[in-house]
């Protein structure tokens, strides 16, 4: 028997209600399989933790975090919890730095028709991954410190060699397990940072070449993943273009609540829904937990014994087996059904 040590911090807004129902269905799916076991340490980070002890991530829970086999994470930040500068409380952030989790992997599947504005799209025939740079690009300019008088102030772009060859690394073999194509979104035409990310990927590129290869700027990019989002397979991309693609992105399959995500680096592995912890709608039992139980699901697949891939495999099953009934929609897919009732849902169908 393999014990898994998950660390699991529900952080702020929805991320508790959501959180909840990813665990439900981790312990329905743990009766399903044989030879493994999970210890859920739950602890204290975000917002609301920073405004208890003014640390949003205490040093104990960074060092559990550090310790366990995976991190299971809700959402963290809300919009009045603000630094001094006038930034939001991030920790999120901050591990995927410390940890060097520098893919951030964000599955986008269409599981039922009505769940996508576009209109001519079946179940399954949205499905790509994106792979966002994590840990650098235009983000490695928020900890920059600046004085409250400075005029003007100036962001920068930090494309490493490091940090580029092994995302795209990463977006290659993702690829060679998926349909063969990498996409690569830049703006090199216009930014020497961007050509020389460019240049990387392309040398990256040489080393896979039972993988096809494209390059599409980040304006074009959110023009065909509007028009033709299923000639998709993996799309990566800098930091700050995949924040904003990846949201464009979930919408295309039904919102922040159907999208999850996987931050993850050679050694360590955060999961958590691609969502923040929507404010508008926290604490009313309404938020869509599909994102998360999804990104449950991605962490099983991570953690890479033959008993928790096989258990990825029943939790997406569960999830499809759900959401492809029309009958089973939370509210921001135009249904209500509450959080924990879709989570009973999906717990049920494994
Ligand atoms: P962040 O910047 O922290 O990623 P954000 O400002 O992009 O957060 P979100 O918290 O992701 O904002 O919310 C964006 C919108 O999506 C909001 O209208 C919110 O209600 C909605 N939303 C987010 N997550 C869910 C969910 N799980 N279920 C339903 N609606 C959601």
């Amino acid at each position: 028997m393999q014990t898994f040590h998950i660390v699991v911090l529900p952080g702020d807004g929805i991320g508790p209600e959501v959180i909840a129902e990813a665990v439900k269905v981790l312990r329905a799916v743990e009766c399903r399989l044989r030879e493994v076991r999970f210890r859920l340490e739950e602890l204290s980070a975000g917002a609301g933790e920073y405004l208890r002890c003014g640390d949003p991530m205490p040093p104990e829970v960074f060092a559990r975090c550090r310790a366990c086999d995976a991190i299971l994470l809700g959402a963290m930040g809300l919009p009045d919890v603000r630094r001094p500068g006038g930034t939001e409380i991030a920790p999120q952030l901050d591990l995927r730095e410390q940890l060097e989790l520098y893919a951030g992997v964000r599955p986008i599947r269409l599981y039922h028709a009505e769940h996508s504005p576009l209109k001519r799209y079946a179940a399954g025939e949205i499905d790509f991954v994106m792979f966002r740079e994590n840990t650098e690009g235009m983000f490695a300019s928020r900890s920059a410190p600046h004085t409250p008088s400075e005029d003007p102030v100036c962001d920068t772009i930090r494309i490493s060699r490091r940090g580029s060859e092994r995302l795209f690394r990463a977006a290659f073999r993702e690829a060679a397990r998926r349909r063969g194509l990498v996409t690569l979104v830049d703006k090199s035409n216009v930014l020497p940072s961007m050509a020389f990310f460019r240049r990387i990927f392309d040398e990256i590129a040489a080393e896979f070449p039972q993988v096809r290869a494209e390059r599409i700027y980040v304006d074009a990019a959110a023009l065909y993943l509007v028009q033709r989002p299923h000639t998709f397979d993996v799309i990566v991309t800098e930091n700050l273009f995949g924040d904003i693609l990846s949201d464009l992105a979930a919408g295309l399959v039904g919102g922040m609540g159907m999208a999850p995500s996987g931050d993850i680096g050679d050694r360590h592995a955060v999961f958590q829904p691609s969502h923040g912890s929507a404010p508008d709608i926290a604490g009313q039992g309404i938020a869509n937990p599909v994102a998360a139980i999804l990104s449950m699901a991605m962490m099983l697949e991570w953690l890479r014994h033959p008993e928790t891939v096989r258990g990825a495999v029943l939790v997406r099953h569960a999830v499809e087996a759900v959401c492809s009934d029309g009958r089973w929609r939370t509210r921001d897919l135009g249904g209500a059904l509450g959080t924990r009732e879709m989570g009973d849902r999906i717990a049920a169908a494994i």
